[in-house]
């Protein structure tokens, strides 16, 4: 059964009734700039084909209802504030939440969810969740939201609602990304780009490797991450790492006492001008050429911003003993994905050398498919 159906049926068994319709919105991969949405800097994702699906229909009592595929006993609430609503309605009860703070006024609807991006996963089920409730509420009620608008307030669900403290990728992605193009994002100014990103038309492909890492000490890392790049920042007197170039890293790491910081920071300044070259090359249509910027990143992420596991460093090794031209983490870190840049016919025997080193290491079993960039939120 597709998502669109396993909604729809998810709905009338929930409520009896016929959804006024169904929305959708993707999970994504940040193709390169890890952790430099939250330091004002640039990032690169493109959306998955996988996507969540909420089934939405109007409320009979004035109050939102929201139920899933993976917990099918909805969840009711009135006007809340944060806190009120927990566990995985916070993410719905926090849309509605946001909206109504930004000046909204969302209509009492009835939900019912069914999702294909795996959760916890870095995919950003979290974002597709909030993306597709987002958009259900604003189409619905005719509501008067720019897109330019929309990840902001899905963000500010997650940070303020659900008390996750995640920067503007994942909901940029997943409300504004375009199918067959990247979204190169300034996270600070939210200007963006649609950068060509075709690459069946280059023969190659990217390949996506789920570690299925179990994610351990992922809310507490990323908080430390988020504070060492504050701490920088303020050292440095700059509004934000981004105002960092990497002419003036030298002199700002002798600036930097303590090691840790010095490390977290060059990551954020080189992984921003590694999106930066990035983009310009993908620009130009060499699209091979961006491997070796993969690998830099996730040497990076591993070495300086340590968010690395042995289960993602394994996969990046195997997929580039296989030929890959260039392979990272993908994702906040602590577990995840990997993705691959290959040759599009070395799509299975990539996967499979990424498996048997997972064999060999004792690690449970990776899962891997090729992702092409998919569109953004929107009604079905
Ligand atoms: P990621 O965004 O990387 O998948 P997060 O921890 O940010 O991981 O978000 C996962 C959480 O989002 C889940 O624990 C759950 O609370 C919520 N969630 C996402 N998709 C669904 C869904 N289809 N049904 C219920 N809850 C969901
Ligand atoms: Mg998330």
């Amino acid at each position: 059964m597709s998502t669109a159906s396993e909604a729809l049926a998810a709905f009338t068994a929930a409520y009896g009734t016929e959804p006024a319709g169904l929305w959708a919105a993707p999970g994504r991969v940040n193709l390169i700039g890890e952790h430099t949405d939250y330091n004002d800097g640039f990032v690169l994702p493109f959306a998955l084909p996988q996507r969540t699906v909420a089934a939405v229909g109007p409320s009979p009592d004035g109050t939102w209802s929201v139920s899933s595929t993976l917990a099918p006993e909805p969840v009711t609430f009135g006007v809340t504030e944060p806190g009120e609503v927990t566990g995985w309605g916070a993410y719905v009860a926090g849309v509605v939440w946001a909206l109504r703070d930004a000046g909204f006024e969302p209509p009492a609807v009835r939900i019912a969810i069914a999702s294909e991006v795996p959760l916890g996963s870095g995919l950003s089920s979290s974002a597709a969740l909030e993306s597709a409730v987002l958009t259900a509420l604003i189409d619905l009620g005719g509501l008067d939201v720019p897109l330019e608008r929309r990840p902001a307030i899905a963000q500010r669900a997650e940070n303020l609602y659900v008390g996750a403290p995640t920067g503007i990728l994942d909901q940029s992605a997943s409300i504004r990304c375009e199918a067959g193009r990247a979204l190169f994002l300034d996270c600070r100014s939210y200007a963006i780009e649609q950068i060509p990103f075709d690459l069946a038309a280059a023969g190659l492909a990217i390949l996506v490797i789920n570690s299925n890492a179990p994610h351990q000490h992922v809310d507490g890392e990323y908080g430390a991450r988020r504070k060492s790049c504050e701490e920088s920042a303020a050292i440095l007197g700059v509004p934000a790492l981004r105002d960092v170039g990497v002419d003036e890293l030298p002199a700002a790491l002798d600036r930097l006492g303590d090691d840790v910081l010095r490390k977290r920071t060059r990551h954020i300044v080189t992984e921003n001008q590694r999106v930066l070259d990035t983009v310009a090359l993908l620009r130009a249509g060499k699209v091979r050429e961006i491997g070796p910027l993969l690998t830099a990143s996730h040497d990076s992420m591993r070495d300086d911003f340590e968010i690395t596991v042995a289960q993602v460093d394994v996969a990046v090794q195997a997929a580039l003993a296989a030929g890959a031209y260039g392979a990272r983490m993908t994702g906040g870190g602590f577990g995840g994905c990997v993705l691959a840049l290959i040759d599009a016919d070395r799509a299975e025997v990539t996967a499979d050398a990424v498996a048997a080193a997972y064999t060999e290491h004792g690690f449970t079993a990776p899962t891997s498919w090729v992702a092409v960039a998919g569109p953004g939120a929107g009604k079905i």
